[in-house]
């Protein structure tokens, strides 16, 4: 039955005696070494293989015959320098007087096991060290929100000096309640509705107690029959970013309170100068003093225009001062507004302007948008010369963008000229007889539209007209940038 048995097994079976020579070998041994029973029986190992691998091999042997213990290991094997692996128990064989007679060996190949393992691990070590070397927080969390891993940069952030310490984890070790409960809360989501969260702005004060922002992502993690095993995620940390923003912020505001304060005083001396210059020209009679007329006429007109000059950078500075918070606001009313308030100039210029779409609403300051609209037509409207002016006011969806468009049927820009005129006190006619003007309007247009988060830019031809454009997002993220927030 022995014998029957053990001939039948798909592993290899044999015994030796306590001299090391075998005494039986089974059928897959012998089709292992490609020779028959008879053949081996009474060779020993250092017949059959290199003397290093026989010497372990007879070692091993004496320690079972020797203790009688089981001996188990996985031996490695190289022959033609393929390296072959055997996982091998090897126990003690008693005979009638109770005493160990042999030594039996029961081994099995698993190459392909341990290959399999060996590449795994390759796997896991170059998954790892890619992971370990992001910047950016990588973790794994199970069903139940619990961490299963986390790169090196997530266990500094959480303060976790190994791995293991880190696995089983959950947020509300790391946050204070409610905020962890939020971060489950949002797993939950993710796992439930399969669609990846992206780039949501996260705020924590760290255990230092400093501010520190991050852009946190996750996507539901699955197998390959794509149930739910939990989420990835991915932290980038924004806070030098956010930090700079604010320092901006900071800065264009100290600049803004500047400009307000310096123009503001400049009136006062303006004032006196002019004041002066007018008694002093009712002073003189004008038929005997034609030329100091002349002259005091242009100081007057220079006054002025110094007068003009710094009560726009004022209002380009004050922009800030008078905003209002963002809501949402229908670009139609808006639009009405500053038509009403061009009223005058269009009808001086026998202007047409026209609205070719419904317009959407949007998520703005009305009154910015408003004073946008304004600048635009009235510029759309002026720079005309003979021609009666045809302004049309356009509105397309662009993806999660709105593109306004207004487009006039005026002088144009020179393309080399065009990246000048968003620029503060730019303008492209320098006499300002044939238009007026001071060149802010289109740098208070900039300053509204980023405020908004949106692009502004033209297109023209000279002699046909120009284009103005701005996109305005649908959604717009996080604070303002560049102005102050009340
Ligand atoms: P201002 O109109 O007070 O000069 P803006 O900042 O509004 O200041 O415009 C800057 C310059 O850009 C203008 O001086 C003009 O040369 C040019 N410009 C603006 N809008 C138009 C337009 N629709 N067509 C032609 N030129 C324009």
């Amino acid at each position: 039955m022995y014998h029957s048995l053990v001939d039948s097994l798909p592993i290899n079976v044999i015994r030796k005696s306590l001299r090391g020579q075998l005494t039986f070998a089974n059928r897959t041994y012998c089709e292992l070494i490609g020779r028959p029973l008879n053949e081996l029986v009474g060779l020993t190992d250092y017949d059959l293989f290199p003397a290093q691998l026989a010497e372990k091999y007879v070692r091993d042997d004496e320690h079972v015959a020797a203790t009688g213990d089981v001996f188990h290991d996985i031996e490695k094997n190289v022959t033609d320098g393929k390296a072959r692996y055997f996982e091998v128990y090897k126990v003690p064989v008693y005979g009638g007087d109770s005493r160990i007679a042999e030594t039996q060996a029961i081994f099995w190949d698993v190459t392909e096991r341990v290959e399999t393992r060996e590449a795994l691990a390759r796997e896991r070590d170059l998954l790892q060290t890619l992971m370990d070397s992001l910047p950016d927080l990588v973790y794994v969390k199970d069903r139940e929100s619990r961490f299963v891993m986390g790169n090196r940069a997530q266990l500094r952030v959480a303060n976790v000096e190994r791995p293991e310490l880190f696995e089983r984890t959950t947020a509300h070790d790391y946050f204070p309640e409610e905020i962890a409960d939020g971060y489950v809360a949002e797993d939950r989501e993710v796992m439930r509705t399969g669609e990846p969260m992206l780039d949501r702005e996260e705020h924590w004060i760290d255990r230092e107690g400093r501010p520190r922002w991050y852009l946190s992502s996750k996507v539901p993690l699955r197998d390959r029959d794509g149930s739910t095993l939990g989420i990835v995620g991915i932290d980038r940390e924004i806070t030098n970013r956010k930090l700079m923003e604010e320092e901006l912020r900071r800065s264009n505001r100290e600049l803004d309170q500047f400009v307000s304060v310096v123009t503001h005083d400049l009136q006062a001396p303006l004032r006196v100068v002019a004041s002066y210059g007018k008694l002093l020209g009712d002073s003189l009679s004008t038929s005997e003093n034609a030329e100091v007329a002349d002259y005091l006429a242009e100081m007057r007109s220079g006054l002025a225009r110094m007068q003009r000059l710094i009560d726009s950078l004022r209002s380009y500075a004050r922009l800030t001062e008078k905003q209002q918070p963002k809501r949402p606001t229908d670009l139609n009313l808006v639009v009405q507004q500053a038509l009403a308030n061009l009223e005058v100039v269009i009808r001086e210029h026998q202007a047409s302007v026209t609205v070719v779409e419904s317009l959407p609403t949007v998520w703005g300051d009305g009154v910015q948008l408003m004073q946008l609209f304004q600048n635009l037509v009235a510029n759309a409207v002026k720079y005309c010369r003979d021609r009666q002016p045809v302004v049309t006011i356009d509105c397309l969806e662009r993806g999660d963008e709105w593109q306004v468009s207004i487009a006039d049927n005026g002088i144009g820009i020179a393309a080399d000229r065009i990246p000048d005129i968003f620029r503060i006190f730019q303008r492209l006619h320098e006499d300002e007889r044939e238009f007026e003007g001071t060149g802010i309007g289109l740098a208070v247009c900039k300053r509204i539209v980023d405020r908004h988060q949106g692009r502004i830019w033209v297109e023209s031809v000279v002699g046909q007209g120009s284009i103005v454009h701005f996109m305005l997002p649908k959604n717009p993220v996080g604070e303002d940038v560049g102005v102050d927030q009340k």
